[in-house]
């Protein structure tokens, strides 16, 4: 089978083929376990992209996956993998997250 950006190649929870995402924001709106964020990105005519910067913590809900407009964002099959299970500390880095108007809390240089 042909491999692309649509497919799983590296056994990841969440992946992003970045060449259909509009950095939207939407994704990291709907995460309630604090996975993505938003980065800074001078390369992307956009200016920002999608950081998946917490796959550890992705409890698998597909919620990214099933609101973005672009089908940039994919989550793994439960059968094909074990996702987390939501945490205290993952609902209050996803708060973080939102008052960080969703840019990523790890971004060097912007609080
Ligand atoms: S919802 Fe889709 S297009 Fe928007 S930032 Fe997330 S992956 Fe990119
Ligand atoms: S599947 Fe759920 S927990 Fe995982 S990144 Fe998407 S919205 Fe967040």
């Amino acid at each position: 089978m042909a491999s692309g950006m649509t497919e799983n190649v590296n056994n990841d929870p969440v992946w992003v083929n970045t060449a259909n995402c509009k950095a939207c924001d939407i994704c990291v709106s709907v995460c309630p376990s604090g996975v993505l964020g938003m980065r800074y990105d001078s390369t992307s005519t956009l200016g920002a992209m999608i950081s998946i910067d917490h796959p550890e913590a992705c409890i698998g809900c597909n919620e990214c996956e099933l609101t973005c407009p672009d089908f940039a964002i994919y989550v793994a099959s439960k059968k094909d993998y074990k996702f987390a299970k939501l945490t205290d500390e993952a609902k209050e880095r996803q708060a973080k997250i939102i008052a960080n108007n969703y840019m990523s809390l790890d971004q060097q240089g912007v609080k």
